[in-house]
């Protein structure tokens, strides 16, 4: 590839970094995890929840957590699901772009070495 070439790849690639770091400032609020919609037995001794799985209560919904390579379980009260479910999108989606962004970084980075490397010409004079 010459230099016109890495030139105008270069160019390209500056262009998509630029696009995917818009993408990643956009982003408000992210939440850390996934989310899992559980159906319980409560407590009460006469409930038709201990007779069979279709009477459990629910479902509720969990944002499932990984603190210190141990799964916790948080609530999400029900004010707070549909909120939970764009912070949960949001996190995905943000974390696809800045792997996005590292792969054109990457990309860019060998662009400029062989830019480096063509541009690296024997001198006008010596041994
Ligand atoms: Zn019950």
């Amino acid at each position: 590839m010459d230099l016109s070439h890495l030139r105008l790849k270069m160019r390209y690639l500056a262009r998509e970094r630029l696009r995917m770091e818009n993408r990643l400032l956009m982003h408000e609020r992210l939440a850390r995890g996934c989310l899992v919609r559980v159906r319980t037995r409560c407590g009460q001794p006469n409930c038709r929840c201990k007779k069979s799985d279709k009477y459990r209560h629910g479902p509720h919904l969990y944002l499932s957590v990984n603190v210190d390579g141990k799964t916790r379980m948080i609530h999400v009260p029900k004010a707070w699901v549909a909120q939970t479910e764009g912070w949960v999108k949001s996190a995905q989606s943000y974390r696809k772009t800045r792997k996005e962004w590292l792969k054109i970084q990457k990309n860019l980075w060998k662009v400029f070495m062989q830019m480096e490397q063509l541009k690296t010409q024997e001198l006008p004079y010596g041994p």
